[in-house]
């Protein structure tokens, strides 16, 4: 089972995961109050729909040129533009098939001062029933592709379950990642907050695509994937009622 970026940013905050501020809306009524709920002077909209790719999407009913699922906006008219262009609209990216999804919410989230584009996600091996990171520096681009031209730019750390993220892991990560400064001492905390979260939901996966470096230098989650090993759902009610608010709206 999956849920929607902003909902994952939610469940992620909780764990003490750094992320943008940001509001969704699921009407076009709501749009105004969103964007006024956020200072700019950036505002990303985002489409949210249960696939990747958005940024490099295209919306069937718009022009082929019409910018992808992800936008950039530079004032509040801008941003209200973009939400009005998108809501309602089939969004088709490499993961939604042909028929593509139709953009029934959308997050509006304060923009990020890009310095680098990692990636992370935490996976249960499904033979060996074992947890793993990988991470790349490699981020912001699909991870078949990075796996396909410089597998050697990914990297896969073990992590025992009995033990949990361990200071040496989050080294490793860390050194994998080439973090340094408050990069790294908060990167650091951010890896172990992010296992706590995949083990205490019962996550089977977490992907990160984008984590990124600010021009600061500290660490921020700017996308996030999660889906729940639906066995486990009954101990969470908070995460199934995400689910049958989400199935309303698609
Ligand atoms: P997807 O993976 O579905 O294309 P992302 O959330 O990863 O969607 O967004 C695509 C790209 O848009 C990111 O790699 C990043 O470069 C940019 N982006 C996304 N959110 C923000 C943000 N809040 N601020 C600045 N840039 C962003
Ligand atoms: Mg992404």
């Amino acid at each position: 089972m999956n849920i929607h970026e902003h909902q994952a940013k939610q469940i992620l905050q909780e764990f003490g995961a750094p992320i943008a501020k940001g509001a969704a809306i699921t009407a076009i009524e709501q749009a105004e109050s969103a964007v006024a709920a956020l200072p700019g002077p950036v505002w990303v909209v985002k489409s949210q729909i249960h696939a990747g790719g958005r940024g490099k999407g295209k919306f069937k009913e718009l022009a082929a040129d019409a910018k992808g699922g992800v936008r950039v906006s530079f004032s509040v008219d801008e941003a209200l533009e973009n939400i009005r262009e998108m809501f309602g609209k089939t969004l088709v990216t490499k993961q939604t098939g042909s028929s593509g999804k139709t953009v029934n919410r959308i997050y509006v989230e304060d923009g990020a001062d890009i310095d680098r584009e990692l990636y992370l996600s935490i996976l249960v091996d499904r033979e060996t029933g074992k947890t793993s990171f990988v991470a790349s520096t490699e981020g912001g681009m699909d991870i078949e592709t990075v796996a396909h031209d410089t597998p050697e730019l990914i990297h896969s750390i073990g992590i025992t379950a009995s033990a949990g993220c361990t200071d040496s892991d989050a080294e490793k990560l860390a050194d994998r990642l080439q973090l340094d400064g408050t990069a790294r001492t908060h990167g650091m905390a951010l890896f172990k907050n992010l296992y706590n979260a995949f083990v205490a939901k019962d996550m089977s996966l977490l992907e990160i695509n984008p984590l990124i470096i600010t021009k600061s230098n500290d660490v921020q989650v700017l996308d996030a994937k999660v889906s729940f090993d639906g066995n486990a759902l009954f101990r969470h009610p908070d995460i199934m009622a995400l689910r049958d608010e989400t199935e309303e709206d698609e």
